[in-house]
C-alpha cells in the first residue's frame, strides 16, 4: 500500500491529470457523477449545441464537495483525528462540514461576527464546531490559521490547494466521458480552483478544446491579476453571484499559474446578465440555481462568449 501523505508532501508542483484520476477514485465513495443535459433553448441563442453540467445536484448543492472530499480523504488518520478547519461560510464551508460529518472528523469553521444566524445554524446542523471570531472574513481567517497551528488542525483551503484543484478537475473527466468531442468549456471563475482543475484536464487531453473563465464585473480578481502579471487585491461589492466573491490570495501558489497556463480567455459579466441566466434556467429547465451557477448561461445570453464551435459545455 502506497502512503499517499508522503507523496503529497514530496510534490508541491501543480497537480496533473494523473492526480485527478486518483481524486476520482478517492472521492467516489461520497461523490456521484452529475448529469450533463442538452439545453435546446440556449443552443438556439448561439451557433453551438450547449450542454449544462448540473453541479448543483450534489448533496451539498455545489461542486465544492469534490475538492473538499479529495483533500480530507488524502489526510492521514492522525491528521483526521486532530481535526480540520476552514474559514468559509459558503459552499466550501458546507462541503467541509458535510465530509467531516460523514467520516466522523472534527471540523472547526471560523467565521466573523457579521455572519447571519441562519448560516451559523446551517453549519451547526451539519455537525461543525463554529468559532465566531473577528469582524471580517479576513480576520476570521487569521484566527483560523492561528488556532490550527496551535492545536494541529489541518486547514482545508477553498481553492489554492493541489488536492482541492484535482478534486474539482474530476468534472473535466466526466465531461470528456460524456462528450469527448466537446469544443468549448465555459466555467465560473473566482479563486480559480474549479477552472484550474477542469482546464488542466481538458488541455492535457486535447489542447484544441477551448477553455473560458467567466467572472463577475464587480470582483474579477483573477482577471485583473492576469493583466497585472501577479496576484492583486481588490475591494468587494454586492453581487447576485456571491459565491464568486473573494480574492485569489496575494501568495497564490497554484491557481494563478494554472489559469495562466491552461485557460484561453476570461470574460466579465455584468449583474443583469447573471439575473438573465438565472431566469433562463428557471424558465427553460425548471431549476432554481444560485447566481454563480448561472453566470455561464448569462455569458452566452449577453453575447460575451462568441464564435462557439459545434459543442459547448457550461
Ligand atoms: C466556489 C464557487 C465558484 C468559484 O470557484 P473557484 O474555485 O473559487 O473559482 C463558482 N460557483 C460556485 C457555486 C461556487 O461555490
Amino acid at each position: 500500500m502506497i502512503n499517499e501523505t508522503v507523496i503529497s508532501k514530496a510534490t508541491s508542483d501543480i497537480p496533473s491529470i494523473f492526480d485527478v484520476w486518483k481524486a476520482r477514485r478517492r472521492i467516489s465513495q461520497l461523490v456521484s457523477k452529475t448529469p450533463l443535459i442538452y439545453s435546446g433553448e440556449i443552443s438556439q441563442e448561439c451557433s453551438s449545441r450547449v450542454y449544462l453540467k448540473l453541479e448543483t445536484m450534489h448533496n451539498t448543492g455545489a461542486f465544492k464537495l469534490r475538492g473538499a472530499t479529495n483533500k480530507i480523504l488524502s489526510l492521514s488518520k492522525e491528521q483526521q483525528k486532530r481535526g480540520i478547519a476552514t474559514y468559509s461560510t459558503g459552499n466550501h464551508g458546507i462541503a467541509v462540514s458535510y465530509v467531516a460529518k460523514c467520516f466522523n472528523i472534527p471540523a472547526y469553521i471560523f467565521i466573523s461576527n457579521r455572519v447571519p444566524e441562519a448560516k451559523i445554524k446551517g453549519l451547526r446542523n451539519l455537525g461543525a464546531i463554529v468559532r465566531i471570531q473577528g469582524a471580517s472574513q479576513d480576520e476570521a481567517g487569521d484566527y483560523c490559521y492561528k488556532e490550527a497551528a496551535e492545536k494541529g488542525y489541518t486547514v482545508i483551503e477553498p481553492f489554492d490547494d493541489p488536492f482541492v484543484i484535482a478534486g474539482q478537475g474530476t468534472i473535466g473527466l466526466e465531461i470528456l466521458e460524456d462528450i469527448p468531442d466537446v469544443d468549448t468549456v465555459i466555467v465560473p471563475l473566482s479563486g480559480g480552483g474549479l477552472l484550474s482543475g477542469i482546464a488542466m484536464v481538458l488541455k492535457s487531453s486535447n489542447p484544441k478544446i477551448k477553455t473560458i473563465g467567466v467572472s463577475i464585473e464587480k470582483g474579477a480578481v483573477m482577471y485583473h491579476s492576469l493583466k497585472a502579471g501577479k496576484p492583486v487585491v481588490m475591494d468587494e461589492s454586492d453581487t447576485l453571484a456571491d459565491s464568486l466573491l473573494g480574492g485569489i490570495g496575494i501568495n497564490n501558489q497554484y491557481t494563478f499559474s494554472m489559469v495562466k497556463k491552461y485557460v484561453d480567455d476570461v470574460v466579465l459579466i455584468p449583474e443583469e446578465d447573471i439575473a438573465r441566466g438565472m431566469a433562463y434556467i428557471l424558465k427553460n429547465h425548471r431549476m432554481v440555481v444560485e447566481g454563480a451557477a448561472a453566470i455561464g448561461v448569462g455569458a452566452i445570453l449577453g453575447k460575451k462568449v462568441k464564435n462557439l464551435d459545434r459543442k459547448s459545455v457550461v
